[in-house]
Protein backbone atom coordinates (compact mmCIF):
# COMPACT_ATOMS: atom_id res chain seq x y z
CA UNK A 1 0.00 0.00 0.00
CA UNK A 2 1.24 3.60 -0.54
CA UNK A 3 -0.14 6.56 0.72
CA UNK A 4 1.17 10.56 -0.22
CA UNK A 5 1.26 12.62 2.44
CA UNK A 6 -0.31 16.48 1.70
CA UNK A 7 -0.88 19.61 3.51
CA UNK A 8 0.19 23.51 4.08
CA UNK A 9 3.34 24.54 4.99
CA UNK A 10 3.82 23.98 8.77
CA UNK A 11 0.91 22.10 9.58
CA UNK A 12 3.25 19.10 10.96
CA UNK A 13 3.37 16.99 7.63
CA UNK A 14 7.90 16.37 7.80
CA UNK A 15 6.70 15.97 12.13
CA UNK A 16 4.66 13.47 11.13
CA UNK A 17 6.25 11.10 8.07
CA UNK A 18 9.56 11.37 10.12
CA UNK A 19 8.03 9.89 12.74
CA UNK A 20 6.10 7.60 11.59
CA UNK A 21 8.95 5.99 9.38
CA UNK A 22 10.72 5.94 12.93
CA UNK A 23 8.14 4.31 14.84
CA UNK A 24 7.63 1.64 11.98
CA UNK A 25 11.11 0.98 11.57
CA UNK A 26 11.44 0.18 15.14
CA UNK A 27 8.45 -1.67 15.91
CA UNK A 28 9.29 -4.67 13.90
CA UNK A 29 12.96 -4.11 14.38
CA UNK A 30 13.03 -3.99 10.24
CA UNK A 31 15.52 -2.24 8.06
CA UNK A 32 14.03 1.43 7.62
CA UNK A 33 14.84 1.90 3.69
CA UNK A 34 14.99 5.33 2.06
CA UNK A 35 14.47 5.13 -1.77
CA UNK A 36 14.73 8.88 -1.32
CA UNK A 37 13.97 11.72 0.97
CA UNK A 38 10.29 12.09 -0.04
CA UNK A 39 9.74 8.12 0.19
CA UNK A 40 9.88 6.08 3.33
CA UNK A 41 8.75 2.44 3.87
CA UNK A 42 7.15 1.42 7.28
CA UNK A 43 6.02 -1.82 9.16
CA UNK A 44 2.77 -2.12 9.90
CA UNK A 45 2.86 -2.96 13.34
CA UNK A 46 1.23 -6.62 14.04
CA UNK A 47 1.10 -8.60 17.06
CA UNK A 48 -0.42 -11.33 15.47
CA UNK A 49 2.57 -12.30 13.19
CA UNK A 50 5.34 -11.49 16.69
CA UNK A 51 3.15 -14.47 18.34
CA UNK A 52 2.93 -16.93 15.51
CA UNK A 53 6.95 -16.43 15.04
CA UNK A 54 7.38 -17.11 18.58
CA UNK A 55 5.21 -19.96 18.36
CA UNK A 56 7.38 -21.61 15.18
CA UNK A 57 10.79 -20.44 16.73
CA UNK A 58 10.87 -18.73 12.86
CA UNK A 59 13.99 -17.39 11.65
CA UNK A 60 12.16 -14.09 10.38
CA UNK A 61 8.56 -12.38 11.22
CA UNK A 62 8.24 -10.56 8.19
CA UNK A 63 5.13 -7.40 8.35
CA UNK A 64 3.30 -5.86 5.27
CA UNK A 65 4.29 -2.11 4.80
CA UNK A 66 3.30 0.92 4.01
CA UNK A 67 5.07 3.15 1.63
CA UNK A 68 4.60 6.93 2.34
CA UNK A 69 5.11 9.50 -0.14
CA UNK A 70 5.56 13.20 0.79
CA UNK A 71 3.45 14.96 -1.52
CA UNK A 72 5.01 18.96 -0.50
CA UNK A 73 7.09 19.08 -3.27
CA UNK A 74 4.22 18.92 -6.10
CA UNK A 75 1.91 21.22 -4.08
CA UNK A 76 4.77 23.60 -4.26
CA UNK A 77 5.54 22.98 -7.93
CA UNK A 78 2.20 22.77 -9.00
CA UNK A 79 1.49 26.17 -7.59
CA UNK A 80 4.66 27.93 -9.15
CA UNK A 81 3.66 25.74 -12.48
CA UNK A 82 7.35 24.45 -12.07
CA UNK A 83 7.69 20.84 -13.71
CA UNK A 84 9.15 18.20 -11.74
CA UNK A 85 10.92 15.08 -12.15
CA UNK A 86 9.08 12.77 -13.73
CA UNK A 87 9.73 9.64 -11.74
CA UNK A 88 8.29 11.82 -8.92
CA UNK A 89 5.45 12.47 -10.73
CA UNK A 90 4.86 8.69 -11.52
CA UNK A 91 5.76 8.07 -7.69
CA UNK A 92 2.78 10.12 -6.39
CA UNK A 93 -0.02 9.45 -9.04
CA UNK A 94 0.24 5.93 -7.88
CA UNK A 95 -0.62 5.97 -4.34
CA UNK A 96 -3.63 4.34 -3.02
CA UNK A 97 -4.73 6.95 -0.73
CA UNK A 98 -3.87 10.67 0.63
CA UNK A 99 -2.72 11.79 3.50
CA UNK A 100 -3.96 15.17 4.17
CA UNK A 101 -2.62 16.61 7.67
CA UNK A 102 -4.67 19.21 8.93
CA UNK A 103 -3.57 21.42 11.98
CA UNK A 104 -6.22 21.21 14.63
CA UNK A 105 -3.33 22.80 17.50
CA UNK A 106 -2.81 26.18 18.57
CA UNK A 107 0.57 27.25 18.80
CA UNK A 108 1.86 31.23 18.57
CA UNK A 109 5.61 29.87 18.48
CA UNK A 110 4.48 27.85 14.81
CA UNK A 111 3.09 30.54 12.44
CA UNK A 112 -0.14 29.04 9.71
CA UNK A 113 0.51 30.32 6.77
CA UNK A 114 -2.99 32.08 6.88
CA UNK A 115 -2.84 33.57 9.99
CA UNK A 116 -5.12 31.85 11.64
CA UNK A 117 -6.27 28.02 12.31
CA UNK A 118 -9.32 27.30 9.82
CA UNK A 119 -9.17 23.56 9.19
CA UNK A 120 -12.38 24.07 6.40
CA UNK A 121 -10.14 27.11 4.76
CA UNK A 122 -6.96 24.95 4.52
CA UNK A 123 -8.33 21.73 3.63
CA UNK A 124 -10.00 23.85 -0.01
CA UNK A 125 -6.75 25.13 -0.36
CA UNK A 126 -4.80 21.93 -0.37
CA UNK A 127 -7.43 20.29 -2.50
CA UNK A 128 -7.47 23.04 -5.05
CA UNK A 129 -3.56 22.88 -5.19
CA UNK A 130 -4.56 19.11 -5.88
CA UNK A 131 -7.02 20.19 -8.59
CA UNK A 132 -4.48 22.40 -10.51
CA UNK A 133 -2.14 19.31 -11.08
CA UNK A 134 -4.85 17.21 -12.37
CA UNK A 135 -5.67 19.62 -14.71
CA UNK A 136 -2.21 19.50 -15.87
CA UNK A 137 -2.12 15.50 -16.06
CA UNK A 138 -5.28 16.27 -17.93
CA UNK A 139 -4.18 19.13 -20.18
CA UNK A 140 -1.38 16.43 -21.81
CA UNK A 141 -3.61 13.73 -21.86
CA UNK A 142 -5.88 16.16 -24.02
CA UNK A 143 -3.00 17.07 -26.26
CA UNK A 144 -1.88 13.20 -26.89
CA UNK A 145 -5.38 12.07 -27.27
CA UNK A 146 -6.37 15.05 -29.81
CA UNK A 147 -3.41 13.68 -32.07
CA UNK A 148 -4.37 9.86 -31.93
CA UNK A 149 -8.17 10.57 -32.19
CA UNK A 150 -7.30 12.03 -35.68
CA UNK A 151 -6.56 8.86 -36.57
CA UNK A 152 -8.75 6.85 -34.71
CA UNK A 153 -12.25 7.69 -34.16
CA UNK A 154 -13.11 5.32 -31.30
CA UNK A 155 -11.05 8.06 -29.29
CA UNK A 156 -13.71 10.51 -29.68
CA UNK A 157 -14.77 9.22 -26.41
CA UNK A 158 -12.22 9.66 -24.81
CA UNK A 159 -11.57 12.96 -25.42
CA UNK A 160 -14.57 14.33 -24.62
CA UNK A 161 -14.85 12.71 -21.76
CA UNK A 162 -11.23 13.78 -20.54
CA UNK A 163 -12.76 17.46 -21.37
CA UNK A 164 -15.71 16.96 -19.68
CA UNK A 165 -13.11 15.71 -16.16
CA UNK A 166 -11.13 18.68 -16.98
CA UNK A 167 -14.27 21.16 -17.16
CA UNK A 168 -15.69 19.75 -13.31
CA UNK A 169 -12.15 20.05 -11.96
CA UNK A 170 -11.96 23.81 -13.09
CA UNK A 171 -15.62 24.50 -11.48
CA UNK A 172 -13.14 23.73 -8.67
CA UNK A 173 -14.69 20.01 -7.87
CA UNK A 174 -13.01 17.00 -6.94
CA UNK A 175 -12.36 13.98 -9.53
CA UNK A 176 -13.70 11.77 -7.02
CA UNK A 177 -17.26 13.34 -7.69
CA UNK A 178 -17.07 13.40 -11.10
CA UNK A 179 -19.65 10.72 -12.63
CA UNK A 180 -18.28 8.23 -14.91
CA UNK A 181 -20.56 7.00 -16.91
CA UNK A 182 -21.09 3.13 -17.10
CA UNK A 183 -19.09 2.07 -20.13
CA UNK A 184 -16.05 -0.14 -19.60
CA UNK A 185 -13.99 1.91 -21.93
CA UNK A 186 -14.39 4.94 -20.11
CA UNK A 187 -14.06 3.67 -16.78
CA UNK A 188 -11.04 2.14 -17.58
CA UNK A 189 -9.57 5.38 -18.78
CA UNK A 190 -10.85 7.28 -15.98
CA UNK A 191 -8.69 4.93 -13.36
CA UNK A 192 -5.30 5.21 -15.66
CA UNK A 193 -5.42 8.62 -15.20
CA UNK A 194 -4.23 8.39 -11.69
CA UNK A 195 -5.85 11.76 -10.72
CA UNK A 196 -5.05 12.40 -7.57
CA UNK A 197 -8.48 14.31 -6.78
CA UNK A 198 -10.01 10.95 -7.41
CA UNK A 199 -8.50 8.97 -4.66
CA UNK A 200 -9.69 8.46 -1.10
CA UNK A 201 -8.46 10.74 1.93
CA UNK A 202 -8.00 10.27 5.05
CA UNK A 203 -7.38 13.22 7.26
CA UNK A 204 -4.86 13.35 9.89
CA UNK A 205 -5.99 16.39 12.59
CA UNK A 206 -3.17 16.87 14.12
CA UNK A 207 -3.55 18.14 17.63
CA UNK A 208 -1.89 19.13 20.36
CA UNK A 209 -0.98 16.40 23.03
CA UNK A 210 -4.11 16.95 25.87
CA UNK A 211 -6.25 16.32 22.81
CA UNK A 212 -5.60 13.02 22.45
CA UNK A 213 -7.57 11.83 25.58
CA UNK A 214 -10.85 11.99 24.40
CA UNK A 215 -9.64 11.29 20.49
CA UNK A 216 -10.02 15.45 19.94
CA UNK A 217 -13.85 15.39 20.52
CA UNK A 218 -13.05 18.62 22.83
CA UNK A 219 -11.41 20.55 19.84
CA UNK A 220 -13.96 22.27 17.81
CA UNK A 221 -11.29 22.22 14.37
CA UNK A 222 -10.98 18.68 14.83
CA UNK A 223 -14.99 18.69 14.70
CA UNK A 224 -14.92 20.67 11.38
CA UNK A 225 -12.76 17.98 10.02
CA UNK A 226 -14.57 15.25 10.68
CA UNK A 227 -18.15 16.72 9.54
CA UNK A 228 -16.29 17.38 6.24
CA UNK A 229 -14.65 13.77 5.71
CA UNK A 230 -18.29 12.31 6.32
CA UNK A 231 -19.72 14.36 3.63
CA UNK A 232 -16.94 13.08 1.29
CA UNK A 233 -16.71 9.58 2.45
CA UNK A 234 -13.91 9.86 3.68
CA UNK A 235 -11.40 8.99 6.73
CA UNK A 236 -10.25 11.24 9.87
CA UNK A 237 -7.83 9.95 12.05
CA UNK A 238 -6.64 12.10 15.29
CA UNK A 239 -2.85 12.14 15.76
CA UNK A 240 -0.23 15.07 17.60
CA UNK A 241 2.88 15.28 15.49
CA UNK A 242 4.78 15.89 18.23
CA UNK A 243 4.19 13.27 20.05
CA UNK A 244 4.57 10.54 18.16
CA UNK A 245 8.20 12.49 17.67
CA UNK A 246 8.54 11.52 21.32
CA UNK A 247 7.05 8.03 21.10
CA UNK A 248 8.77 7.38 17.79
CA UNK A 249 12.03 6.95 20.26
CA UNK A 250 11.02 5.02 22.29
CA UNK A 251 10.63 1.03 22.87
CA UNK A 252 7.54 -1.13 22.49
CA UNK A 253 7.09 -0.88 26.06
CA UNK A 254 7.80 2.54 26.96
CA UNK A 255 5.44 3.17 24.68
CA UNK A 256 2.62 1.42 25.96
CA UNK A 257 2.74 3.10 29.02
CA UNK A 258 3.45 6.76 27.85
CA UNK A 259 0.04 6.33 25.83
CA UNK A 260 -1.41 4.96 29.17
CA UNK A 261 -0.23 7.64 30.80
CA UNK A 262 -1.79 10.21 28.14
CA UNK A 263 -5.15 8.48 28.59
CA UNK A 264 -4.41 7.92 24.52
CA UNK A 265 -5.17 4.05 23.58
CA UNK A 266 -3.08 3.90 20.63
CA UNK A 267 -0.03 5.27 18.53
CA UNK A 268 -0.22 7.74 15.21
CA UNK A 269 1.05 4.70 13.30
CA UNK A 270 -2.03 2.36 14.56
CA UNK A 271 -4.24 4.92 14.17
CA UNK A 272 -3.38 5.56 10.63
CA UNK A 273 -2.95 1.73 9.45
CA UNK A 274 -6.16 1.31 10.82
CA UNK A 275 -8.35 4.02 8.97
CA UNK A 276 -6.15 3.31 6.03
CA UNK A 277 -7.29 -0.29 5.80
CA UNK A 278 -10.73 0.68 6.33
CA UNK A 279 -11.12 3.16 4.05
CA UNK A 280 -9.51 1.35 1.84
CA UNK A 281 -11.46 -1.80 2.61
CA UNK A 282 -8.01 -4.44 3.17
CA UNK A 283 -7.38 -7.02 5.50
CA UNK A 284 -4.69 -9.26 6.18
CA UNK A 285 -3.98 -12.89 5.50
CA UNK A 286 -1.27 -14.50 7.23
CA UNK A 287 1.70 -17.60 6.45
CA UNK A 288 3.42 -19.26 9.04
CA UNK A 289 6.12 -21.50 9.23
CA UNK A 290 9.91 -21.66 10.22
CA UNK A 291 11.65 -19.96 7.81
CA UNK A 292 9.46 -17.14 7.81
CA UNK A 293 6.02 -15.72 9.90
CA UNK A 294 4.61 -12.90 7.35
CA UNK A 295 1.47 -10.77 6.69
CA UNK A 296 0.24 -9.86 3.16
CA UNK A 297 -2.61 -7.46 2.75
CA UNK A 298 -5.11 -8.01 0.06
CA UNK A 299 -8.65 -6.30 -0.24
CA UNK A 300 -11.78 -7.60 1.08
CA UNK A 301 -13.27 -10.05 -0.67
CA UNK A 302 -10.32 -11.62 -2.52
CA UNK A 303 -10.76 -15.89 -3.06
CA UNK A 304 -8.07 -17.99 -2.05
CA UNK A 305 -5.98 -18.08 -5.27
CA UNK A 306 -5.99 -14.78 -5.88
CA UNK A 307 -4.78 -14.19 -2.51
CA UNK A 308 -2.28 -16.89 -3.13
CA UNK A 309 -1.14 -14.96 -6.19
CA UNK A 310 0.33 -12.28 -3.79
CA UNK A 311 2.79 -14.69 -2.50
CA UNK A 312 3.70 -15.82 -6.25
CA UNK A 313 2.30 -15.97 -9.80
CA UNK A 314 3.10 -19.27 -9.89
CA UNK A 315 0.51 -20.21 -6.22
CA UNK A 316 -2.11 -18.64 -8.29
CA UNK A 317 -1.82 -19.87 -11.72
CA UNK A 318 -0.89 -24.02 -9.67
CA UNK A 319 -3.52 -23.28 -7.04
CA UNK A 320 -4.81 -26.52 -5.56
CA UNK A 321 -5.95 -26.14 -1.69
CA UNK A 322 -5.70 -23.82 0.86
CA UNK A 323 -5.54 -25.35 3.95
CA UNK A 324 -6.90 -22.30 6.46
CA UNK A 325 -6.95 -22.09 10.11
CA UNK A 326 -7.76 -18.84 12.10
CA UNK A 327 -4.53 -17.03 14.15
CA UNK A 328 -6.35 -17.00 17.41
CA UNK A 329 -7.60 -20.92 17.03
CA UNK A 330 -4.08 -22.03 15.44
CA UNK A 331 -2.34 -19.93 18.70
CA UNK A 332 -4.78 -21.64 21.16
CA UNK A 333 -4.01 -25.20 20.25
CA UNK A 334 -0.26 -24.47 20.01
CA UNK A 335 0.71 -26.14 16.37
CA UNK A 336 -0.84 -26.77 13.21
CA UNK A 337 -1.03 -30.32 14.11
CA UNK A 338 -3.08 -30.13 16.71
CA UNK A 339 -5.73 -27.46 15.38
CA UNK A 340 -5.76 -30.18 12.66
CA UNK A 341 -6.75 -32.95 14.89
CA UNK A 342 -9.31 -31.06 16.21
CA UNK A 343 -10.78 -30.30 12.79
CA UNK A 344 -10.54 -26.45 13.27
CA UNK A 345 -8.45 -26.21 10.04
CA UNK A 346 -10.27 -26.21 7.29
CA UNK A 347 -9.33 -27.56 3.50
CA UNK A 348 -10.57 -24.76 1.06
CA UNK A 349 -11.06 -24.40 -2.35
CA UNK A 350 -10.61 -21.45 -5.16
CA UNK A 351 -14.12 -20.12 -4.15
CA UNK A 352 -13.16 -19.82 -0.43
CA UNK A 353 -12.89 -15.59 0.57
CA UNK A 354 -10.19 -15.24 2.80
CA UNK A 355 -10.69 -13.04 5.96
CA UNK A 356 -8.93 -11.33 7.97
CA UNK A 357 -6.85 -13.44 10.50
CA UNK A 358 -7.03 -16.31 8.22
CA UNK A 359 -3.80 -18.26 8.67
CA UNK A 360 -2.83 -19.78 5.49
CA UNK A 361 -0.88 -22.83 3.97
CA UNK A 362 -1.58 -22.92 0.38
CA UNK A 363 -1.37 -26.01 -1.47
CA UNK A 364 -0.71 -25.98 -5.49
CA UNK A 365 0.95 -27.76 -8.65
CA UNK A 366 4.14 -26.42 -10.21
P1 LIG B 1 5.34 20.88 7.56
O1 LIG B 1 5.76 22.15 6.94
O2 LIG B 1 3.89 20.63 7.35
O3 LIG B 1 6.17 19.70 7.18
O4 LIG B 1 5.46 21.10 9.13
P2 LIG B 1 6.57 20.61 10.15
O5 LIG B 1 6.44 19.18 10.42
O6 LIG B 1 7.91 21.09 9.69
O7 LIG B 1 6.12 21.40 11.44
C1 LIG B 1 6.13 22.83 11.49
C2 LIG B 1 6.33 23.26 12.91
O8 LIG B 1 5.19 22.87 13.68
C3 LIG B 1 7.51 22.62 13.58
O9 LIG B 1 8.13 23.60 14.37
C4 LIG B 1 6.92 21.53 14.44
O10 LIG B 1 7.70 21.26 15.56
C5 LIG B 1 5.58 22.13 14.81
N1 LIG B 1 4.59 21.08 15.07
C6 LIG B 1 4.32 19.99 14.31
N2 LIG B 1 3.36 19.25 14.88
C7 LIG B 1 3.00 19.88 16.01
C8 LIG B 1 2.06 19.60 17.06
O11 LIG B 1 1.36 18.56 17.04
N3 LIG B 1 1.97 20.52 18.06
C9 LIG B 1 2.74 21.65 18.09
N4 LIG B 1 2.60 22.50 19.10
N5 LIG B 1 3.65 21.92 17.15
C10 LIG B 1 3.79 21.07 16.13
Amino acid sequence: MKLGIVGLPNVGKSTLFNSLTKAGALAANYPFATIDPNVGIVTVPDERIEKLGELYHTKKVTPATIEFVDIAGLVKGASKGEGLGNQFLANIREVDAIVHVVRCFEDSNVIHVDGNIGPARDIETINLELIFSDIEILERRIAKVAKQARMDKTLAKELEQLEAIKAHLEAGKMASSFEVPDDDDLKAWFASYNLLTAKPTIYAANVAEDDLADDGNSNEYVAQVRKLAAEEGNGVFVVSARLEEELAELSEEEKKEFLADLGAESSGLDKLVAASYKLLGLISFLTAGEDECRAWTIKEGTKAPQAAGKIHTDFERGFIKAEVVNYQDLLDNGSLAAAREKGIVGMEGKDYVVKDGDVILFRFNV
